[in-house]
């Protein structure tokens, strides 16, 4: 979480900085804030809130600089606020840094400066780092700042990238990385410095990613790499894939929108050169390339967060019903901590859309050291974890903006899709009739997906009618059950409406006592084998006077007669229902988003790409 931005070269630094911050906004929203050096001054303006709050703020104030850093947050240590934003000055107001991560032993080193007199402006761990090094940078013979940062980082626990500048040296950028993303854009007598590559990609598509304990020393003409024992790394220079206008809004009112209306083209895109149906194959290479592995594997272990992890309970019964594998299915954020038994013959696959999920990412690296086979599903091109991963699969989906994830998961639906049955034909646990009917079934759901789209207004009126609501409960069965989990995450995360997900049957169990007249319950009731036992769970819920909302395949005659409202989706395989089931749910909360007025790009106290803990 939190976005930086950095600049140094023959351009005026803030409008650089400052739409880089708005490409960024999505990793966080809490304050915003720049520093500027011009002529050996350093000065620094930061505002709560968004960065449109800065931007205003910014009129009239003095932007003057070809070199500069900005920061948009999202808080861990001290509440948003003005005096907590990035940048953070030092004592001696020498040095500006910003920094995504957090400080893990900041308390200990606060306490250390403390007795020697130091003061603080800000509640924030980043200022105690700053600090700490600018205390090194005091008492060292040789007056290097970067010396002065690799002592300071190698007593620091936890995560960072952090930018640092420094009002008597004109021209450079110092940085450093350790769990939070940097990428850097080369350009002709110039650098650009940004958490992903959405800042940078007007100005240049060579990149280079800095890796874990690497220093970058950043001039308009020089870029030189270091570890953290201050040894030379050659750049590795990369091409970035990605055009302007996958990043822009393109005529929609939200990315949240827009992203949910690319779908049938990012499935497409996932599909494309590894499906084809009429050949009666699938070829990835992540996949190809490991196969043994693969279908050897002991058990497959699942570890993902949110979004994903609902994706990984999908691909749970997927894999176990056409492959005959056992999976587990982790919170990464347990897996991590919680000493599990990783065997090699194990097979992690982990899911992330960002690919820099901080619990995902340390959970992977345990695994790793135990021996398993790692594949990574990721959406962003070049992430920490594509790059950690012994192989893998990208989800083609594009830059996902919107803090609600839509396309990323359909994406990561139809590429386990493809890794369960590539597996099961290897394995031959799947007859050659199914696989091929579930290879035609596959490449017809960008068709389905654009059907199902067409009908997005029906869900804008279903949204008006229960936007008031206090409580909403999605159930399903089978496959469709991690579906009705996702329902409920996307509607608590932009409608800020409680909501809950759970198995259809399970419902008796508890949460039935909560349905009344004003409950609305959304069931996920498509055709297949479960159809018949989720009627009566539907049964159920009208003889208490809930209000029934639907989600069901063309032709059911059944369900609309106890349904207060119904949707109809094209009849699917029932494994591949569930990308196409999720798409009315992330229209639904949508519309309930935008009818109550809240921003569902930028819904409260979330932000994507979560790289803290
Ligand atoms: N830990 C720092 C803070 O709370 C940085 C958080 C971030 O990554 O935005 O200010």
């Amino acid at each position: 979480m939190c976005g930086i931005v950095g600049y140094t070269g023959p351009r005026q630094a803030y409008p650089v900085i400052l739409k880089g911050l708005k490409r960024l906004e999505y990793r966080g929203y809490d304050s915003s804030g720049v520093a500027l050096l011009h002529n050996g001054q350093l000065n620094v303006y930061k505002k709560k809130g968004k960065v449109a709050d800065l931007e205003e703020m910014m009129i009239g104030k003095s932007l003057e600089a070809t070199i500069g850093i900005g920061h948009t947050r999202w808080a861990t240590h001290g509440e948003p606020s003005d005096r907590n934003a990035h940048p953070h000055s030092s004592k001696s107001g020498r040095l500006a840094m910003i920094h995504n991560g957090i400080i893990e032993n900041y308390a200990l080193i606060k306490q250390e400066l403390l007795n020697k007199g130091y003061s603080f402006t800000s509640d924030t761990d980043t200022e105690v780092l700053l600090n700490f090094i600018e205390d090194i940078h005091q008492h060292i013979e040789s007056g290097s700042l970067e010396e002065a940062l690799r002592i300071a980082l190698k007593r620091v626990s936890g995560a960072y990238c952090i930018l640092l500048i420094d009002q008597n040296d004109p021209e450079t950028i110092i940085a450093a990385r350790k769990g939070s993303p940097l990428v850097i854009g080369i350009g002709k007598g110039e650098h650009f410095l940004a958490s992903d590559a959405s800042p940078i990609i007007e100005y240049t598509k060579e990149v280079v990613y800095v890796n874990d304990y690497e220093l970058a020393i950043v001039k308009p003409d020089e870029l030189i790499l270091k570890n953290l024992g201050n040894e030379k790394i050659t750049p590795f220079i990369t091409k970035l894939d990605m055009e302007l206008a996958a990043i822009e809004k393109g005529g929609y009112e939200h990315f949240m929108i827009k992203e949910i209306f690319e779908q049938p083209s990012t499935i497409y895109d996932c599909l494309r050169g590894r499906l084809d149906a009429a050949a009666g194959m699938i070829r990835m290479a992540g996949v190809d390339n490991h196969i043994e592995q693969l279908t050897n594997a002991n058990r497959i272990m699942i570890v993902a967060c949110g979004t994903s992890w609902h994706a990984g309970l999908v691909a749970e019964y997927i894999i176990e019903e056409l492959c005959r594998i056992p999976v587990e299915v982790e919170y990464a954020s347990e897996f991590r901590y919680r000493n599990p038994i990783v065997n090699k013959g194990d097979v992690i696959i982990a899911i992330s859309q960002s690919g820099e999920t901080a619990d995902t990412l340390v959970a992977l690296e345990k695994a790793k050291e135990n021996g398993a086979f790692i594949f990574g599903i990721v959406n962003a091109v070049g992430s920490s974890i594509a790059r950690l991963s012994n192989a893998g699969a990208y989800t083609h989906a594009g830059p996902e903006i919107g803090v609600a994830s839509t396309k990323a998961f359909t994406g990561q639906l139809a590429v386990l899709m493809m890794v369960a049955l590539t597996i099961a034909h290897h394995k031959k646990t799947i007859t050659q009739e199914r696989y091929q009917a579930l290879l035609n079934e596959l490449q017809d759901i960008p068709e389905k997906v654009a059907a199902i789209l067409k009908n997005a207004e029906a869900l804008r009126k279903m949204a008006d009618k229960y936007k008031d609501a206090s409580d909403f409960l999605f159930l399903g069965r089978g496959y469709n059950f991690p579906i009705a989990l996702e329902g409920a995450l996307k509607l608590k995360e932009i409608s800020y409406i409680h909501a809950e997900g759970y198995p259809a049957a399970e419902m008796k169990h508890g949460p039935i006592a909560l349905v009344d007249e004003n409950l609305p319950v959304v069931f996920i009731a498509t055709n297949d084998l479960y159809h018949e036992k989720i009627i009566s769970n539907m049964q159920e819920i009208k003889a208490r006077k809930g209000k029934i909302i639907s989600i069901i395949t063309e032709g059911d005659t059944t369900s609309p007669k106890l349904s207060h409202d119904y949707f109809t989706i094209p009849p699917v395989d029932e494994l591949i229902a569930p990308i196409l089931t999720v798409i009315p749910l992330q229209l639904l909360s949508y519309y309930v988003g935008i009818a109550k007025g809240i921003d569902v790009d930028k819904p409260r106290n979330l932000a994507k790409s979560v790289t803290v803990e």
